[in-house]
């Protein structure tokens, strides 16, 4: 008889403990009993590149970091990326009042202005386009050009930022040809910040569209820190000019007292100054030099006949020149810029979506402020916008509606008329997603709220790093601007700890 070999029972897995969601959360109250050397409020495109920076580079540091969101958790990625989303689902889980609030319909300057409260803030739903600012920009700004193109450079290589998404589209590369020849000569598909590498070797690649969830991603694979969610900021506390902490409140109106000596506001530049100015920190500027770009939007039509079969996407940024205080975004074919498990039509006509941004001075007397006598449910007063275009401004819209017939003409997409009007229009203000500058940075406490590398005038340690720290801004999108500078922010914060 043959002997069968038994071997023993394999020992159980000793439990490594259990995590309840998709990142991993600290309670406020576990917080409360901690001394941070950093605190970051708000989890957006600003907050997430301090924690990233921080967390890279005091890789083996015991330095204890700690970030708080107002919002719940809502999306581990991009809604983009999400496989049961489509365009329209997208709108409505965007618009969704339980997480975008639009606190413009009470504000009659600033009627589009619209806060949304969830993990990831914005970069949930932003569109990507990460365009540099202009040199005649960027020459203004209280930093040299080439501490920021350094910046820029971390920035798009953790933000994948390239030109590949539309490369190779039919579509894309006959209307750049077109605009070229017309004399927009800097006309180039979108500069866009996606992940486009291909899943391999186990290593995978399904997070396309960036969001402040690669950050986190990145970051939480690098060292700990504590994030809390449903965590709102309400006060900071500072002391003899010096910043010690912050007043958090939760849903159930409890308030928590977070204690650190270095306190970072990334909560967007609505609810930054917002809560500057009801913990009574001085400042000139504070709320003050509100910036947007005025946001032109129209539809025009292409011949399908002169793209081939192949088509591909349109994805096209006409950016600012010295000569043109403008850019232009052309997005298409229809609604299929992007999409995932749903079949595009075969079209006829290829519709085409101009979208202007022009510039806005950057003037004091656009401001946000508290209205003392009106207070939200966290009992912070709430805010009000003072917002008007000035005659500068208006000129510049006019040069954008007319930019946008030019380009119409030139790329052979005439413009959609409704009831013998081009269907051409101004956006409300606000609607362009693009509000910075009310705690922007400067030289000068007299006309900025903080100094060169975000940390506010009069109080140590207190630091803005968000839309709301942005010099004037010129006509580009913001985002990639606000990384950049946010990282050197929390590189200036290493050099303090
Ligand atoms: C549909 C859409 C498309 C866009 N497309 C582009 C684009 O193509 N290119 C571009 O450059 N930009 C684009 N933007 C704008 C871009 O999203 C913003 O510029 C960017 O997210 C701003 O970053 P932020 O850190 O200032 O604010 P946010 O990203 O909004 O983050 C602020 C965070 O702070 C939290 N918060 C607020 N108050 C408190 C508080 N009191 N306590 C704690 N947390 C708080 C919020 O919940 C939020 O998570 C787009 C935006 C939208 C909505």
């Amino acid at each position: 008889m043959s002997r069968l070999y038994i071997p023993p029972t394999c020992p159980p897995t000793p439990p490594t403990g259990y995590l309840d969601q998709w990142i991993p959360l600290t309670p406020i109250e576990e917080m409360e009993k901690t001394d941070y050397d950093v605190l970051i409020i708000g989890t957006g495109a600003g907050g997430s590149a301090v924690l990233w920076r921080l967390c890279e580079q005091l890789v083996a540091s015991g330095k204890r970091i700690g970030i708080i969101e107002a919002g719940d958790l809502l999306l581990p990625m991009h809604a983009q990326n999400l496989p049961t989303i489509n365009v329209e689902r997208y709108v409505q889980l965007f618009t969704n009042p339980k997480i975008s609030i639009p606190i413009g319909k009470g504000i009659p300057d600033f009627p589009a202005a619209t806060l949304l409260y969830a993990l990831g803030g914005r970069t949930l739903f932003w569109s990507g386009v990460s365009p540099r600012m202009h040199p005649s920009v960027l020459s203004k700004w209280p930093l040299s050009l080439k501490e920021m193109n350094y910046y820029y450079n971390i920035a798009e290589e953790v933000m994948n930022v390239s030109r590949d998404y539309t490369k190779g589209s039919s579509i894309t590369e006959v209307l750049v040809n077109r605009l070229r020849r017309g004399g927009f000569i800097e006309a180039a598909g979108f500069p866009l910040a996606v992940d486009l590498a291909q899943t391999k070797y186990g290593r995978i690649h399904s997070n396309v569209f960036f969001s402040a969830m690669d950050l986190f991603a990145y970051s939480l694979n690098r060292r700990s820190f504590d994030l809390a969610v449903n965590a709102r900021a309400v006060k900071v506390l500072h002391e003899n000019g010096k910043a010690v902490g912050v007043e958090v409140m939760n849903p159930d109106k409890k308030s928590f007292f977070l204690k650190s000596r270095n306190v970072v506001f990334s909560a967007g530049a609505l609810d930054t100054p917002q809560i500057l100015l009801h913990s009574g920190i001085q400042g000139r500027a504070i709320g003050h030099y509100l910036t947007n770009h005025s946001f032109l939007m129209a539809h025009g039509v292409l011949d399908r006949a002169d793209f081939s079969e192949l088509l591909g996407t349109l994805g096209i940024l006409i950016p600012q020149t010295n000569e043109q205080p403008f850019q232009i975004q052309l997005y298409g074919p229809g609604v299929d810029f992007w999409y995932s498990y749903e079949e595009p039509p075969l079209r006829k006509e290829l519709e085409v979506r101009f979208e202007g941004f022009g510039i806005v001075e950057s003037r004091f007397e656009n401001q946000v402020y508290l209205n003392p006598n009106i207070r939200d449910e966290y009992g912070v007063p709430k805010i009000q916008i003072d917002f008007s275009y000035s005659e500068k401004d208006k000129e510049i819209i006019d040069r954008v509606a007319q930019g946008i017939k030019q380009v119409s003409e030139v790329i052979k997409a005439p413009l959609i008329t409704r009831n013998g009007q081009y269907d051409l229009c101004l956006m409300p203000a606000g609607q362009d997603n693009h509000v910075s500058g009310t705690c922007r940075m400067s030289l000068d406490s007299y006309d900025g709220a903080t100094n060169p590398y975000g940390e506010v005038f009069g109080v140590t340690g207190l630091f803005v790093a968000d839309n709301s720290m942005l010099p004037p801004m010129g006509a580009s999108n913001p985002t990639l601007s606000t990384i950049a500078l946010a990282i050197r922010t929390a590189d200036y914060i290493m050099t303090k700890l």
